[in-house]
């Protein structure tokens, strides 16, 4: 067989369902406890083979810089695997940039996944994780996706079952949060929101959407000092959101809704006042490989 010269990847955004802070590490990282569910609005990554190695993310003002996340996990494949090789790399970037989706994480994941297909590495999931740590604490849940209880740094995953079927109203306000920011504001000002995770993933395990809902909640959103929250929020609840709340370190919010014509009548109410909102479901993966065709994980609008 003809070595591949191409491969496309689609690595999906996650939202926070939850997300408390239970602790400081040494060094003054946060130790967090979160369930974390991947859904269907994806980055495409595309890799060719290539002596050097480029990036171009067309229409992002993200700089396609050695800070890149898509660089830096490039540079971290190679290393690993000795492959004296380089990628054409182009993203199309369709997840909000400071937003609380880790579409940077995603980014590197994709570029893992894709990179391990385009030269037959094979790699395992477990030392795809371990790379893409280094990179950021977000990556591990990127490449497996679904629905997790992450802990630690981010980087403990426990996979659960499926999250029970639902729709997402997600809003993104015109500014976003950088997420060392968010953390040092959480130092300054605490918080008095603190999520039980616990029986968030109860509730994944007996598929009860009600009581998901209910353990719902983000240590970050009241110190994020994120203006637009609040009245988002107000409004994903007036259209019958079963909760809503700030994902991650903000600044975009999500609204969790049992039917979809409910989450489609928010996401075209809250259209006219707030410059992005996405419509998703839950994914039951993470990044994997569209071309040449990869293993099928879920199902997913692109
Ligand atoms: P998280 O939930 O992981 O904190 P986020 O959505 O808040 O993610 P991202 O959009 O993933 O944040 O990343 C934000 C910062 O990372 C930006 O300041 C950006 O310059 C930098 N960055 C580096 N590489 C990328 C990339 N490929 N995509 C997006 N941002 C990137």
């Amino acid at each position: 067989m003809l070595p591949r010269q191409m491969v496309t990847v689609l690595a999906p955004a996650k939202l926070n369902l939850s997300l408390d802070v239970v602790g400081l590490l040494p060094g003054g990282y946060h130790a967090l406890d979160m369930v974390m569910q991947a859904i269907t609005l994806y980055e495409r990554v595309t890799i060719r083979r290539s002596e050097g190695l480029s990036l171009r993310m067309p229409g992002s003002r993200v700089p396609a810089n050695d800070k890149n996340t898509a660089i830096k996990a490039a540079l971290a494949f190679f290393h690993y695997t000795g492959l004296l090789a380089g990628a054409e790399m182009v993203i199309e970037k369709r997840v909000p940039v400071r937003a609380g989706m880790a579409g940077g994480s995603a980014d590197a994941a994709a570029v893992l996944v894709g990179l391990n297909a385009l030269y037959g590495a094979n790699l395992s999931m477990s030392e795809l994780c371990a790379l893409g740590a280094g990179i950021g604490a977000d990556v591990p849940f990127a490449l497996m996706g679904g629905s997790c209880r992450v802990q630690g740094l981010g980087d403990l995953l426990k996979p659960l079952p499926p999250c029970p079927d639902c729709w997402f109203t997600v809003v993104m306000p015109d500014y976003g949060i950088s997420t060392p920011e968010a953390f040092a504001a959480y130092d300054r000002v605490g918080s008095t929101v603190h999520p039980d995770c616990a029986a968030q993933e109860a509730a994944i395990r007996a598929g009860d959407l009600a009581a998901l809902a209910a353990a719902a909640g983000n240590a970050l959103e009241e110190c994020s000092g994120a203006k637009a929250t609040p009245a988002i929020r107000q409004e994903l609840l007036a259209h019958g959101a079963l909760c809503a709340l700030m994902t991650g370190s903000g600044a975009a919010v999500l609204g969790l809704f049992r039917e979809e014509d409910k989450a489609r009548q928010a996401a075209q109410a809250l259209q006219s006042r707030w410059p992005q909102v996405y419509l998703a479901r839950p994914d039951r993966g993470g990044a994997r490989l569209v071309f040449p065709s990869g293993p099928k994980s879920g199902s997913f609008l692109v």
